[in-house]
């Protein structure tokens, strides 16, 4: 639309929706007309299409469409809008219709974005962050600043990636932390300089809301003294971000976008970290996913498949958003594991003190949301005695952690700050169970302050002589249903029936004639509905003010209430680590610094629960060595679908991150040396869905392992070259296996239905052949779920065929066939074989050829006398 053009023929208040939308064009406007809002053009059709609203237009001819939603009721459709990615631009009037002659005037009071608007509807374990993504520098030097706040609880941190694969790390931390909206400099995410990777961002595809701010928003120079100015420093080295520029950048620009949305009350919003992400076992986007850490691998399936699902027995939302976070980023040193161990080693030996410990956690509701709410300005007296009461636990679990002796529990419990002093201020302040609106009044405790008590008393004293009045009335008028009666229109009145009315003393001031009743006043009345109204109006201003200060003292705590949820969550986690350890027998793994990767009868801990919950039998325990310094480092698994494959490999790398957590394990015993990054390339199915090519996509993971992965990596590979032709995808798998038994010796699972990969055994002497195991029985097949040693066999697939009842005649043929298959294929990979550099890994289908370049790659063709160079050629060609 050009709103220039729209705007000419246009009515003032419509002039001034124009303006609104051009400045914020990429805004749905709420225009504010009376009881509603209403939405015009564009604007109206997409929401009357996604809230299901009756589009009607303002004019006969239907040019203009609008729609709107009524004031009081806009809450829910806004939010509506904000979970679908849009963002509200709010366009309140500024003047009481009422006392204006003119055309009222109107302005955008906020903005309204996914990031920045608080959801009622979120769920506890879950943060809603706005993140803000920039780069300084150029090519090689590029640095790349992240920010990402949680408004719900004022967390905010920001980290950095650099050099070549800064934009990969960056989209790699946006796919774990899923923020809601994410914050770029025009021109870059859309630009050059994402174009070209797009394919590779499947980190941003989630991401429903990117906001293009202008891009001078992202510049040291404009966004870096914002921050110094927000938390009021100089220097920016006390909060870890010294020499960090982009990073404080990119938290700049998110308090610019903040400041420019209008988003008041940040002052929850007291601390900006630096954090590094080195010091966690890295998890990449693509891993937790597949691992389903977090959230199921297809959206709208049951939640019940995560690893947070499983192992969530905190109590308190402090503690769910803790687990959730430590998922995506466990510990990755050494100390911090073992602290963690050591504490929850505790707790599960300890049944009564720690149902105690859970029990003291029992009131706790989310601290930093409230607080949240709080600095926001949203939370009522309701709110506060909710925090309150939430106070009011945390010296019983102080106490109760106090109970525990190891290292962690002692820190905790000598460190966290049980906040009393404000406990008591709130209580001292407002009534047990104030009302919801501070507008109701009565909020405010009788005795903390001397005038509120002596109106309350007044109007009180009021109230009475205005019972007093009736009764004399009726007595001196002998009307016994005579009433004193108050409404906002008229305050107090006596109010008399039709049949009555006759009676009526003279000193009667008629107000108003109703059906069946008359209304009266008379000066005595009026003087009291002065007192009593000024009096409440009064006390209402008192209490607004006792509250409003109440809310700025409990503001300058909020540093010290956030450590202390800080501190509840890691009691609240530990706590949960030990109940799960005691109630499903889990054992605490031994965590050291070597290649080894060792568990004995361990199980998957989401299918074993599942199988219990479902009745659906018992879950075979499996064992797993591997060894990255010496002993196996690649274990091969072949053997039929619905064996129990993936299901092996996914359990490696669930204990693996467990153990990092800090949390028991669901095995026998665990060795586990300490694991720097997992990588995952598990089937691709689901890439399908999303319209991209699975091979491009499954190569590019394979690539990213390839390039990065360390002999200290955990790599799991599934199903590997499926997405292309038989013997292209075979050689890829073959040659990648090479690659990491070889070169990087990471600790690798490579299930499989390549058959022919098995024999890489003979020549790898670091890998393992592994099979899941089958019964055959009368019945049919029944899949054991036991890994053992050795390759599947071969010829499974015609043993299946043959219990499902084909001719016996098709089955014998089916035997010969394959026979002479895999002789002939045995020979040629056989061939291969010899170790003769690495070129010669990627050959095994053109051995031939091979040998000839390779001999002449060797030859020393200047130190060659021509007899010689005869020879060598005359052998060549007794190879062809
Ligand atoms: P594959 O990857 O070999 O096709 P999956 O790992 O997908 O096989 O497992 C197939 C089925 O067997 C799944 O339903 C899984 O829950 C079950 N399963 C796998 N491993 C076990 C086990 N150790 N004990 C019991 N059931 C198992």
């Amino acid at each position: 639309t050009n709103f220039a053009e729209a705007a000419a023929g246009a009515t003032p208040a419509m002039r001034q929706y124009f303006a609104a939308k051009e400045q914020y064009p990429d805004c749905l406007v709420f225009c504010r007309i009376g009881d509603f809002y209403e939405l015009f053009y564009e604007d109206a059709i997409l929401v009357s299409r996604v809230l299901q609203l009756t589009l009607t237009a303002r004019d006969r001819e239907k040019k203009q469409p609008m729609c709107g939603v009524p004031y009081h009721a806009a809450e829910v459709y806004l939010q509506k809008l904000l979970r679908l990615g849009y963002k509200v631009a709010l366009l309140e009037q500024m003047e009481d219709p009422k006392l204006t002659k003119t055309v009222v005037r109107r302005e955008v009071t906020r903005v309204l974005t996914p990031g920045t608007a608080l959801d009622p509807t979120l769920g506890a374990e879950q943060s809603n962050y706005l993140a803000s993504a920039g780069v300084l520098g150029s090519g090689a030097a590029q640095v790349w600043g992240l920010a990402l706040l949680d408004l719900s609880t004022g967390e905010f941190r920001a980290t950095e990636f650099a050099g070549v694969g800064g934009w990969a790390g960056l989209v790699d931390e946006l796919g774990r932390v899923r923020p809601v909206e994410l914050l770029y400099g025009s021109g870059l995410l859309g630009g050059v300089n994402l174009a070209g990777e797009s394919e590779t961002a499947a980190g941003l595809d989630g991401i429903r809301t990117k906001t293009a701010v202008e891009e001078w928003v992202f510049t040291a120079d404009h966004a870096v003294p914002l921050v110094r100015n927000h938390f009021k420093v100089h220097s920016l080295d006390g909060m870890g971000l010294g020499g960090h520029e982009a990073a404080a950048m990119a938290a700049g620009a998110l308090l610019h976008y903040m400041r420019a949305t209008k988003q008041g009350g940040l002052e929850h919003v007291d601390g900006l970290r630096f954090y590094e992400r080195s010091t966690c076992l890295e998890l990449d986007a693509v891993s937790v996913r597949n691992l389903e850490l977090v959230e199921p691998l297809f959206s709208g399936e049951s939640v019940q498949t995560t690893l947070f699902y499983t192992m969530d027995a905190c109590c308190t939302p402090m503690g769910k958003r803790l687990l959730r976070a430590s998922l995506l980023r466990p510990a990755s040193g050494l100390g911090e594991i073992e602290a963690r161990l050591e504490a929850v080693g505790e707790a599960a030996g300890d049944l009564r003190r720690r149902e105690e410990l859970r029990r003291s956690m029992d009131g706790v509701l989310d601290l930093e949301r409230l607080l949240g709410r709080v600095a926001l300005d949203s939370a009522g007296p309701r709110e506060v005695m909710a925090l309150a009461k939430t106070l009011g636990c945390l010296p019983g679990v102080v106490a109760a952690v106090r109970l525990f002796g190891s290292a962690r529990w002692r820190e905790l419990g000598e460190s966290i700050d049980p906040l009393e002093d404000l406990h008591e201020m709130i209580v001292r302040t407002i009534v047990e169970e104030p009302p919801v609106s501070l507008g109701d009044g009565g909020a405010i405790r009788e005795g903390v302050d001397a005038e509120l008590d002596e109106l309350r008393e007044l109007s009180r004293s009021g109230r009475q002589a205005l019972a007093a009045i009736e009764e004399r009335e009726r007595e001196r008028t002998g009307i016994g249903s005579l009433k004193v009666r108050f409404n906002n229109v008229f305050g107090y009145y006596l109010e008399v029936t039709k049949a009555n009315a006759k009676a009526v003393p003279s000193d009667y001031e008629r107000k108003q004639t109703l059906v069946n009743a008359e209304r009266f006043t008379t000066p005595e009345l009026k003087e009291y509905e002065t007192k009593i109204l000024t009096a409440q109006e009064r006390s209402g201003e008192i209490e607004k003010k006792i509250f409003a200060e109440l809310r700025r003292q409990l503001l300058d705590a909020a540093g010290r209430m956030r450590d202390t949820a800080r501190k509840i969550a890691e009691i609240d986690l530990l706590g949960c680590f030990a109940h799960l350890a005691a109630l499903r027998g889990w054992v605490r793994p031994q965590v050291e610094e070597s290649g080894v990767l060792e568990f004995v009868q361990a199980r998957h801990p989401v299918v074993e629960k599942r199988m219990e919950e479902s009745g659906g039998g018992r879950f075979v325990p499996n064992s797993v060595h591997l060894d990255a310094d010496a002993g196996p480092a690649v274990l091969l698994i072949t053997g039929p679908n619905m064996g129990g494959k993936s299901t092996y490999l996914r359990m490696a790398a669930l204990l693996v991150v467990m153990a990092q957590m800090g949390s028991f394990v669901p095995a026998e015993r665990m060795r586990l040396g300490l694991v720097d990054r997992i990588y995952t390339r598990i089937g691709a199915s689901d890439n399908v869905a999303r319209g991209r090519s699975t091979f491009m996509v499954e190569m590019t993971e394979t690539a990213a392992i390839l390039n990065t992965a360390t002999n200290r990596s955990l790599v799991l590979l599934d199903e590997m070259g499926r997405g292309t032709a038989t013997y292209d995808g075979l050689s890829l798998a073959w040659a990648t296996v090479e690659h990491l038994h070889d070169r990087i010796g990471a600790r690798t699972l490579f299930a499989t239905h390549y058959h022919e990969l098995t024999l890489l055994a003979d020549r790898l002497a670091r890998l393992t052949n592994l099979r899941v195991t089958v019964k055959e029985t009368a019945g049919g097949i029944v899949f054991l779920h036991t890994v053992e040693a050795g390759p599947a066999s071969k010829s499974y697939g015609i043993e299946v065929a043959r219990l499902a009842g084909l001719p016996t005649g098709v089955i014998a043929r089916a035997r010969e066939v394959l026979k002479v298959h895999e002789r002939a294929e045995t020979q040629q990979v056989r061939e291969a074989s010899p170790a003769q550099g690495a070129q010669m890994q990627m050959t095994m289908f053109t051995p031939l050829s091979q040998r000839i370049v390779d001999r002449l790659a060797e030859a020393d063709v200047d130190g060659l006398t021509p007899r010689e160079a005869l020879n060598l050629l005359a052998e060549l060609q007794r190879e062809l």
